[in-house]
Protein backbone atom coordinates (compact mmCIF):
# COMPACT_ATOMS: atom_id res chain seq x y z
CA UNK A 1 0.00 0.00 0.00
CA UNK A 2 1.23 3.34 -1.13
CA UNK A 3 0.33 7.06 -0.57
CA UNK A 4 0.86 7.72 -4.76
CA UNK A 5 2.21 11.45 -5.60
CA UNK A 6 0.06 13.52 -8.06
CA UNK A 7 0.57 12.29 -11.68
CA UNK A 8 0.66 14.49 -14.90
CA UNK A 9 -2.33 15.55 -16.54
CA UNK A 10 -4.08 12.73 -17.84
CA UNK A 11 -5.84 13.46 -21.35
CA UNK A 12 -7.54 9.95 -22.36
CA UNK A 13 -8.99 11.42 -25.45
CA UNK A 14 -9.01 14.57 -27.62
CA UNK A 15 -12.03 14.23 -29.82
CA UNK A 16 -13.60 15.69 -32.81
CA UNK A 17 -17.47 17.81 -31.48
CA UNK A 18 -18.91 16.25 -34.45
CA UNK A 19 -20.38 13.06 -32.15
CA UNK A 20 -21.52 15.14 -28.97
CA UNK A 21 -23.65 17.72 -31.42
CA UNK A 22 -24.97 14.66 -33.17
CA UNK A 23 -25.39 13.05 -29.37
CA UNK A 24 -27.29 16.57 -28.36
CA UNK A 25 -29.39 16.83 -31.32
CA UNK A 26 -30.64 13.75 -30.91
CA UNK A 27 -30.84 12.59 -27.95
CA UNK A 28 -31.43 15.71 -25.73
CA UNK A 29 -34.59 18.11 -24.34
CA UNK A 30 -33.46 20.75 -22.03
CA UNK A 31 -34.57 19.92 -18.72
CA UNK A 32 -32.35 21.54 -16.23
CA UNK A 33 -34.51 24.06 -14.84
CA UNK A 34 -35.94 20.42 -13.48
CA UNK A 35 -32.56 19.28 -12.36
CA UNK A 36 -31.93 22.75 -10.17
CA UNK A 37 -35.48 22.14 -8.78
CA UNK A 38 -34.86 18.92 -7.58
CA UNK A 39 -31.00 19.65 -5.96
CA UNK A 40 -32.68 22.51 -4.67
CA UNK A 41 -35.48 20.78 -2.93
CA UNK A 42 -32.74 17.72 -2.05
CA UNK A 43 -30.60 20.63 -0.62
CA UNK A 44 -33.36 21.74 1.76
CA UNK A 45 -33.72 18.35 3.03
CA UNK A 46 -30.24 17.92 3.63
CA UNK A 47 -30.05 20.57 5.47
CA UNK A 48 -33.08 20.14 7.66
CA UNK A 49 -31.81 16.81 8.66
CA UNK A 50 -28.42 18.22 9.39
CA UNK A 51 -29.70 20.50 11.44
CA UNK A 52 -31.89 17.15 13.40
CA UNK A 53 -28.52 15.36 13.90
CA UNK A 54 -27.07 18.48 15.56
CA UNK A 55 -27.34 16.34 18.98
CA UNK A 56 -24.24 14.05 17.81
CA UNK A 57 -22.21 17.17 18.30
CA UNK A 58 -19.91 15.00 20.83
CA UNK A 59 -18.83 13.01 17.77
CA UNK A 60 -15.67 14.59 16.11
CA UNK A 61 -14.23 14.06 12.59
CA UNK A 62 -10.95 11.59 12.53
CA UNK A 63 -7.65 12.89 11.30
CA UNK A 64 -4.57 12.22 12.42
CA UNK A 65 -4.61 13.12 15.94
CA UNK A 66 -6.78 16.15 15.04
CA UNK A 67 -10.14 16.29 16.78
CA UNK A 68 -12.13 18.74 14.46
CA UNK A 69 -15.29 20.11 16.06
CA UNK A 70 -18.54 19.26 14.45
CA UNK A 71 -20.08 21.53 11.82
CA UNK A 72 -23.88 21.95 11.03
CA UNK A 73 -23.30 21.22 7.54
CA UNK A 74 -23.27 17.06 7.93
CA UNK A 75 -24.15 16.06 4.50
CA UNK A 76 -26.46 13.52 3.52
CA UNK A 77 -25.81 9.63 3.21
CA UNK A 78 -25.26 8.99 -0.11
CA UNK A 79 -24.32 13.14 -0.99
CA UNK A 80 -24.24 13.10 -4.13
CA UNK A 81 -25.68 10.76 -5.59
CA UNK A 82 -29.39 10.89 -6.50
CA UNK A 83 -30.46 9.68 -3.10
CA UNK A 84 -34.10 9.97 -3.52
CA UNK A 85 -35.66 11.53 -0.01
CA UNK A 86 -38.39 9.63 -0.50
CA UNK A 87 -36.59 6.32 -1.43
CA UNK A 88 -34.95 7.31 2.21
CA UNK A 89 -38.19 8.29 4.04
CA UNK A 90 -39.48 4.58 2.62
CA UNK A 91 -36.39 2.87 3.86
CA UNK A 92 -36.48 4.29 7.44
CA UNK A 93 -40.23 2.89 7.92
CA UNK A 94 -39.90 -1.24 7.31
CA UNK A 95 -36.38 -1.55 7.10
CA UNK A 96 -35.37 -4.79 9.03
CA UNK A 97 -31.70 -2.93 9.57
CA UNK A 98 -31.11 0.50 11.63
CA UNK A 99 -30.69 3.35 9.51
CA UNK A 100 -27.35 4.54 10.24
CA UNK A 101 -25.89 8.30 11.23
CA UNK A 102 -23.00 9.59 9.97
CA UNK A 103 -21.03 11.97 12.21
CA UNK A 104 -22.06 15.55 12.34
CA UNK A 105 -19.75 18.52 10.39
CA UNK A 106 -17.20 17.70 7.62
CA UNK A 107 -15.08 21.03 7.41
CA UNK A 108 -12.56 18.29 4.79
CA UNK A 109 -16.05 18.01 2.16
CA UNK A 110 -17.09 21.81 2.38
CA UNK A 111 -13.03 22.70 1.90
CA UNK A 112 -12.30 19.90 -0.89
CA UNK A 113 -15.97 20.97 -2.55
CA UNK A 114 -14.86 24.39 -2.49
CA UNK A 115 -11.53 23.42 -3.97
CA UNK A 116 -13.05 21.17 -6.81
CA UNK A 117 -15.59 24.00 -8.12
CA UNK A 118 -12.70 26.08 -8.23
CA UNK A 119 -10.92 23.55 -10.65
CA UNK A 120 -13.69 23.35 -12.98
CA UNK A 121 -14.66 27.68 -12.49
CA UNK A 122 -10.76 28.17 -13.57
CA UNK A 123 -10.19 25.23 -16.26
CA UNK A 124 -13.80 25.82 -18.03
CA UNK A 125 -13.80 21.88 -18.41
CA UNK A 126 -17.60 20.56 -17.77
CA UNK A 127 -18.48 18.42 -15.07
CA UNK A 128 -20.98 16.20 -17.15
CA UNK A 129 -21.41 15.98 -21.23
CA UNK A 130 -17.62 15.69 -22.02
CA UNK A 131 -16.92 15.68 -25.65
CA UNK A 132 -14.66 12.22 -24.47
CA UNK A 133 -17.18 10.28 -23.21
CA UNK A 134 -19.80 10.49 -26.56
CA UNK A 135 -16.66 8.64 -28.32
CA UNK A 136 -16.08 6.57 -25.69
CA UNK A 137 -19.33 5.13 -25.94
CA UNK A 138 -19.73 5.15 -29.74
CA UNK A 139 -15.84 2.80 -29.63
CA UNK A 140 -17.96 0.59 -26.59
CA UNK A 141 -20.87 0.34 -28.29
CA UNK A 142 -19.07 -0.75 -31.82
CA UNK A 143 -17.47 -3.13 -29.75
CA UNK A 144 -20.40 -4.69 -28.58
CA UNK A 145 -22.45 -4.90 -31.27
CA UNK A 146 -19.32 -6.22 -33.67
CA UNK A 147 -17.95 -9.07 -31.19
CA UNK A 148 -22.17 -10.26 -30.74
CA UNK A 149 -22.77 -9.93 -34.15
CA UNK A 150 -19.81 -11.88 -35.32
CA UNK A 151 -20.34 -14.52 -32.77
CA UNK A 152 -23.77 -14.81 -33.53
CA UNK A 153 -23.99 -14.81 -37.04
CA UNK A 154 -20.18 -15.51 -38.71
CA UNK A 155 -18.63 -17.83 -35.90
CA UNK A 156 -18.81 -21.61 -36.84
CA UNK A 157 -16.01 -23.44 -34.56
CA UNK A 158 -15.39 -23.27 -31.35
CA UNK A 159 -12.02 -21.39 -31.80
CA UNK A 160 -13.74 -18.87 -33.37
CA UNK A 161 -16.58 -18.61 -31.18
CA UNK A 162 -14.41 -18.31 -27.66
CA UNK A 163 -12.09 -15.49 -28.54
CA UNK A 164 -15.42 -13.71 -29.66
CA UNK A 165 -17.05 -14.81 -26.34
CA UNK A 166 -14.34 -13.14 -24.55
CA UNK A 167 -14.40 -10.11 -26.49
CA UNK A 168 -17.80 -9.65 -25.40
CA UNK A 169 -17.78 -10.39 -21.78
CA UNK A 170 -15.35 -7.71 -21.95
CA UNK A 171 -17.59 -5.01 -24.31
CA UNK A 172 -20.35 -5.58 -21.66
CA UNK A 173 -18.30 -4.77 -18.56
CA UNK A 174 -16.86 -1.91 -20.73
CA UNK A 175 -20.32 -0.73 -21.35
CA UNK A 176 -21.09 -1.45 -17.42
CA UNK A 177 -18.24 0.10 -15.97
CA UNK A 178 -18.37 3.25 -18.50
CA UNK A 179 -21.81 4.25 -19.51
CA UNK A 180 -24.39 2.55 -17.58
CA UNK A 181 -22.21 3.59 -14.09
CA UNK A 182 -21.91 7.41 -15.42
CA UNK A 183 -25.46 7.16 -16.68
CA UNK A 184 -26.36 5.63 -13.31
CA UNK A 185 -24.97 8.22 -11.37
CA UNK A 186 -26.37 11.47 -13.39
CA UNK A 187 -22.51 11.90 -14.11
CA UNK A 188 -22.76 11.31 -18.07
CA UNK A 189 -24.64 14.58 -19.08
CA UNK A 190 -26.59 17.55 -17.17
CA UNK A 191 -29.66 16.03 -19.31
CA UNK A 192 -31.75 13.68 -17.15
CA UNK A 193 -32.50 11.89 -20.18
CA UNK A 194 -29.76 10.93 -21.70
CA UNK A 195 -28.54 9.52 -18.37
CA UNK A 196 -31.06 7.70 -18.14
CA UNK A 197 -30.87 6.00 -21.66
CA UNK A 198 -27.26 4.95 -20.38
CA UNK A 199 -28.24 3.56 -17.70
CA UNK A 200 -30.83 1.67 -19.20
CA UNK A 201 -28.15 -0.01 -21.19
CA UNK A 202 -27.65 -2.23 -18.20
CA UNK A 203 -31.34 -3.56 -18.91
CA UNK A 204 -29.88 -4.23 -22.01
CA UNK A 205 -27.47 -6.08 -20.53
CA UNK A 206 -29.32 -8.70 -18.17
CA UNK A 207 -29.24 -6.33 -14.97
CA UNK A 208 -32.05 -4.49 -14.07
CA UNK A 209 -31.37 -0.56 -13.61
CA UNK A 210 -33.87 -0.01 -11.10
CA UNK A 211 -32.62 -2.31 -8.98
CA UNK A 212 -28.77 -1.49 -9.76
CA UNK A 213 -29.72 1.88 -8.39
CA UNK A 214 -31.18 0.95 -4.96
CA UNK A 215 -28.15 -1.44 -4.49
CA UNK A 216 -25.92 0.95 -5.39
CA UNK A 217 -26.49 4.33 -5.61
CA UNK A 218 -28.69 4.34 -2.09
CA UNK A 219 -26.96 1.38 -0.19
CA UNK A 220 -23.48 0.77 -1.21
CA UNK A 221 -22.39 4.60 -1.74
CA UNK A 222 -23.93 5.24 1.27
CA UNK A 223 -23.11 2.35 3.87
CA UNK A 224 -20.20 1.60 1.90
CA UNK A 225 -18.18 -1.54 3.28
CA UNK A 226 -20.71 -1.28 6.43
CA UNK A 227 -20.90 -5.57 7.44
CA UNK A 228 -24.87 -5.59 7.18
CA UNK A 229 -25.95 -3.05 5.12
CA UNK A 230 -24.00 -2.96 2.37
CA UNK A 231 -24.58 -5.59 -0.05
CA UNK A 232 -21.47 -5.54 -2.64
CA UNK A 233 -19.63 -6.92 0.23
CA UNK A 234 -21.89 -9.77 1.13
CA UNK A 235 -20.65 -13.05 -0.42
CA UNK A 236 -23.29 -15.00 1.83
CA UNK A 237 -21.31 -18.50 2.86
CA UNK A 238 -19.54 -18.62 -0.08
CA UNK A 239 -17.11 -15.80 1.12
CA UNK A 240 -15.35 -14.03 4.26
CA UNK A 241 -14.58 -10.13 2.69
CA UNK A 242 -15.61 -8.11 5.99
CA UNK A 243 -13.63 -9.11 9.41
CA UNK A 244 -17.50 -8.70 11.17
CA UNK A 245 -18.53 -11.61 8.96
CA UNK A 246 -18.63 -14.93 10.45
CA UNK A 247 -15.29 -17.05 9.56
CA UNK A 248 -16.48 -20.68 8.36
CA UNK A 249 -13.96 -23.57 7.44
CA UNK A 250 -14.58 -23.17 4.13
CA UNK A 251 -12.91 -19.61 3.91
CA UNK A 252 -9.50 -21.23 4.74
CA UNK A 253 -9.27 -21.60 0.85
CA UNK A 254 -11.21 -18.75 -0.28
CA UNK A 255 -8.41 -17.18 -1.68
CA UNK A 256 -7.82 -19.57 -4.51
CA UNK A 257 -11.57 -20.10 -5.21
CA UNK A 258 -13.40 -17.27 -5.07
CA UNK A 259 -11.68 -15.71 -8.21
CA UNK A 260 -13.45 -18.49 -9.95
CA UNK A 261 -16.63 -17.55 -8.25
CA UNK A 262 -16.84 -13.92 -9.02
CA UNK A 263 -17.13 -15.09 -13.00
CA UNK A 264 -21.17 -16.55 -11.72
CA UNK A 265 -21.69 -13.71 -10.53
CA UNK A 266 -23.38 -12.04 -13.43
CA UNK A 267 -25.39 -15.42 -14.45
CA UNK A 268 -27.20 -15.35 -11.07
CA UNK A 269 -27.58 -11.16 -11.19
CA UNK A 270 -28.96 -11.93 -14.41
CA UNK A 271 -31.69 -14.82 -13.50
CA UNK A 272 -31.98 -14.96 -9.88
CA UNK A 273 -31.10 -11.94 -7.60
CA UNK A 274 -32.62 -8.88 -9.53
CA UNK A 275 -36.41 -11.35 -9.59
CA UNK A 276 -35.85 -11.98 -5.85
CA UNK A 277 -35.13 -8.08 -5.48
CA UNK A 278 -37.60 -7.03 -7.12
CA UNK A 279 -40.02 -9.46 -5.89
CA UNK A 280 -39.29 -9.01 -2.10
CA UNK A 281 -38.60 -4.84 -2.45
CA UNK A 282 -35.87 -5.64 -0.18
CA UNK A 283 -32.03 -5.34 -0.54
CA UNK A 284 -30.15 -6.41 2.56
CA UNK A 285 -32.73 -5.59 5.18
CA UNK A 286 -33.37 -2.12 3.20
CA UNK A 287 -36.36 -1.91 1.61
CA UNK A 288 -37.77 -0.11 -1.59
CA UNK A 289 -40.58 0.72 -3.54
CA UNK A 290 -41.39 -2.26 -5.56
CA UNK A 291 -41.37 -0.59 -9.48
CA UNK A 292 -44.95 0.17 -11.07
CA UNK A 293 -45.39 1.68 -14.35
CA UNK A 294 -42.80 2.67 -16.41
CA UNK A 295 -40.31 1.41 -14.27
CA UNK A 296 -42.07 -1.90 -14.25
CA UNK A 297 -42.83 -2.16 -17.73
CA UNK A 298 -38.55 -1.32 -18.12
CA UNK A 299 -37.94 -4.48 -16.11
CA UNK A 300 -39.97 -6.69 -17.74
CA UNK A 301 -39.01 -5.58 -21.30
CA UNK A 302 -35.18 -5.49 -20.39
CA UNK A 303 -35.60 -8.96 -19.42
CA UNK A 304 -37.74 -10.11 -22.48
CA UNK A 305 -35.14 -8.32 -24.47
CA UNK A 306 -31.84 -9.75 -22.91
CA UNK A 307 -33.16 -13.11 -22.72
CA UNK A 308 -33.91 -12.92 -26.90
CA UNK A 309 -30.37 -11.59 -27.39
CA UNK A 310 -28.99 -13.92 -25.27
CA UNK A 311 -31.06 -16.98 -26.28
CA UNK A 312 -33.73 -16.34 -28.61
CA UNK A 313 -32.01 -15.03 -31.83
CA UNK A 314 -28.57 -17.25 -31.20
CA UNK A 315 -31.02 -20.50 -30.54
CA UNK A 316 -32.76 -19.95 -34.07
CA UNK A 317 -29.30 -20.26 -35.85
CA UNK A 318 -27.27 -22.53 -33.05
CA UNK A 319 -26.90 -25.81 -31.29
CA UNK A 320 -28.79 -25.03 -28.16
CA UNK A 321 -25.88 -26.13 -26.07
CA UNK A 322 -23.50 -24.14 -28.28
CA UNK A 323 -25.62 -21.49 -26.94
CA UNK A 324 -25.59 -22.38 -23.30
CA UNK A 325 -21.51 -22.48 -23.37
CA UNK A 326 -21.03 -19.27 -24.80
CA UNK A 327 -23.28 -17.38 -22.86
CA UNK A 328 -21.60 -19.00 -19.89
CA UNK A 329 -18.50 -17.77 -21.38
CA UNK A 330 -19.26 -14.36 -21.98
CA UNK A 331 -21.03 -14.07 -18.45
CA UNK A 332 -18.35 -15.75 -16.65
CA UNK A 333 -15.74 -13.06 -18.17
CA UNK A 334 -18.03 -10.03 -17.56
CA UNK A 335 -18.39 -11.46 -14.24
CA UNK A 336 -14.81 -11.77 -13.34
CA UNK A 337 -13.70 -8.29 -14.62
CA UNK A 338 -16.91 -6.63 -13.08
CA UNK A 339 -16.27 -8.24 -9.26
CA UNK A 340 -12.33 -7.86 -10.00
CA UNK A 341 -12.61 -4.25 -10.19
CA UNK A 342 -15.34 -3.41 -7.53
CA UNK A 343 -12.94 -5.85 -5.09
CA UNK A 344 -9.64 -3.73 -5.58
CA UNK A 345 -11.67 -0.93 -4.50
CA UNK A 346 -12.76 -1.70 -0.88
CA UNK A 347 -11.67 -5.29 -0.38
CA UNK A 348 -7.65 -4.96 -0.09
CA UNK A 349 -5.51 -4.22 2.67
CA UNK A 350 -6.03 -1.03 4.22
CA UNK A 351 -9.94 -0.64 3.25
CA UNK A 352 -11.38 0.50 6.80
CA UNK A 353 -15.21 -1.83 7.41
CA UNK A 354 -16.23 0.23 10.31
CA UNK A 355 -19.08 -0.53 12.36
CA UNK A 356 -21.55 1.67 14.26
CA UNK A 357 -20.34 2.31 17.43
CA UNK A 358 -21.76 -0.08 20.20
CA UNK A 359 -25.19 -0.54 19.83
CA UNK A 360 -26.00 2.71 18.50
CA UNK A 361 -26.86 3.41 14.71
CA UNK A 362 -23.83 6.07 14.77
CA UNK A 363 -20.70 5.71 12.29
CA UNK A 364 -18.08 7.53 13.68
CA UNK A 365 -16.89 9.59 11.20
CA UNK A 366 -18.92 11.91 8.78
CA UNK A 367 -19.87 10.63 5.55
CA UNK A 368 -17.27 12.30 3.25
CA UNK A 369 -14.02 10.49 5.51
CA UNK A 370 -15.80 7.31 5.54
CA UNK A 371 -15.89 7.07 1.85
CA UNK A 372 -12.03 8.07 1.82
CA UNK A 373 -11.13 5.20 4.53
CA UNK A 374 -13.37 2.27 3.04
CA UNK A 375 -11.79 2.60 -0.56
CA UNK A 376 -8.57 2.49 -2.12
CA UNK A 377 -7.70 3.70 -5.48
CA UNK A 378 -5.26 1.73 -7.73
CA UNK A 379 -3.39 2.17 -11.06
CA UNK A 380 -3.68 5.74 -11.22
CA UNK A 381 -1.15 6.10 -13.26
CA UNK A 382 -2.34 4.23 -16.51
CA UNK A 383 -4.49 5.31 -19.18
CA UNK A 384 -5.55 2.19 -20.49
CA UNK A 385 -6.88 0.93 -16.83
CA UNK A 386 -8.24 4.42 -16.51
CA UNK A 387 -10.46 4.00 -19.95
CA UNK A 388 -11.27 0.95 -19.15
CA UNK A 389 -12.70 0.45 -15.70
CA UNK A 390 -14.53 4.45 -16.68
CA UNK A 391 -12.35 5.50 -13.99
CA UNK A 392 -13.16 3.38 -11.32
CA UNK A 393 -9.85 3.07 -10.32
CA UNK A 394 -10.38 6.59 -8.97
CA UNK A 395 -13.04 5.15 -6.55
CA UNK A 396 -12.07 7.39 -3.61
CA UNK A 397 -12.81 10.11 -6.15
CA UNK A 398 -16.11 8.53 -7.16
CA UNK A 399 -17.42 8.29 -4.07
CA UNK A 400 -16.76 11.66 -2.96
CA UNK A 401 -17.98 13.42 -6.16
CA UNK A 402 -20.14 10.17 -8.01
CA UNK A 403 -22.11 13.31 -10.24
CA UNK A 404 -19.01 14.08 -11.52
CA UNK A 405 -18.10 12.36 -15.22
CA UNK A 406 -15.07 9.73 -14.83
CA UNK A 407 -13.17 11.70 -17.31
CA UNK A 408 -12.17 14.29 -14.68
CA UNK A 409 -11.29 12.02 -12.05
CA UNK A 410 -7.58 11.82 -12.87
CA UNK A 411 -7.57 15.53 -12.23
CA UNK A 412 -9.71 15.72 -9.43
CA UNK A 413 -7.39 13.16 -7.71
CA UNK A 414 -4.28 15.36 -7.15
CA UNK A 415 -6.84 18.17 -5.21
CA UNK A 416 -8.35 14.84 -2.75
CA UNK A 417 -4.94 13.44 -2.13
CA UNK A 418 -3.62 17.05 -1.41
CA UNK A 419 -6.81 18.02 0.83
CA UNK A 420 -6.80 14.61 2.48
CA UNK A 421 -3.04 15.03 3.04
CA UNK A 422 -3.84 18.69 5.10
CA UNK A 423 -6.23 17.01 7.00
CA UNK A 424 -4.56 14.67 8.05
CA UNK A 425 -6.79 11.48 6.38
CA UNK A 426 -4.94 8.45 4.76
CA UNK A 427 -5.48 8.12 0.93
CA UNK A 428 -4.81 5.11 -0.33
CA UNK A 429 -3.83 3.80 -3.42
CA UNK A 430 -2.25 0.37 -4.66
CA UNK A 431 0.62 1.40 -7.65
CA UNK A 432 -0.91 -0.66 -10.35
CA UNK A 433 -3.74 -3.18 -11.37
CA UNK A 434 -1.74 -6.18 -10.56
CA UNK A 435 -0.22 -4.87 -7.00
CA UNK A 436 -4.38 -4.40 -5.87
CA UNK A 437 -4.88 -7.86 -7.07
CA UNK A 438 -1.93 -9.16 -5.31
CA UNK A 439 -3.29 -6.97 -2.26
CA UNK A 440 -7.24 -8.35 -2.97
CA UNK A 441 -5.64 -11.86 -2.37
CA UNK A 442 -3.87 -11.37 0.32
CA UNK A 443 -6.71 -9.62 2.02
CA UNK A 444 -9.10 -12.96 0.95
CA UNK A 445 -6.32 -15.14 2.86
CA UNK A 446 -6.44 -13.03 6.25
CA UNK A 447 -10.15 -13.13 6.37
CA UNK A 448 -10.16 -17.01 5.76
CA UNK A 449 -7.31 -17.67 7.71
CA UNK A 450 -7.90 -15.41 10.87
CA UNK A 451 -10.62 -13.97 12.98
CA UNK A 452 -8.47 -10.82 13.74
CA UNK A 453 -9.34 -7.72 11.51
ZN1 LIG B 1 -20.83 4.10 -8.20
Amino acid sequence: MISIQTSDSLVLFTSPRLPYLIGYAILNRKVESDDTRAATRRNQIMKRKAAARMDLSGVKERSSGLLRPAQPSTPEPGYGNHFSDQGADATRSTDTVKTLKFAAGSEFLSVLRGRVDDYFSTTGRPQRDCPQMYVKTAIIFTWLATSYVMLVFLASTWWQALPLAISLGLAMAAVGFNIQHDGGHQAYSNYPLTNKLMALTLDLLGGSSYAWDRKHNSIHHTYTNITGHDEDINLGFLGRLSPHQKRLKIHRLQHFYLWALYGFMTIKWQLYDDFRDILSGRIHGHSFARPKGWDLTVFIVGKLVFFSVAFVIPMLLCEVWAVLLVYVAAAFVQGVTLSVVFQLAHCVEGADFPMPEGKTDRIENTWAVHQVETTVDFARQSRLVSWYTGGLNFQIEHHLFPRICHINYPEISKIVEKTCREFGITYMANKSFLAGVASHFRWLRRMGMSDAA
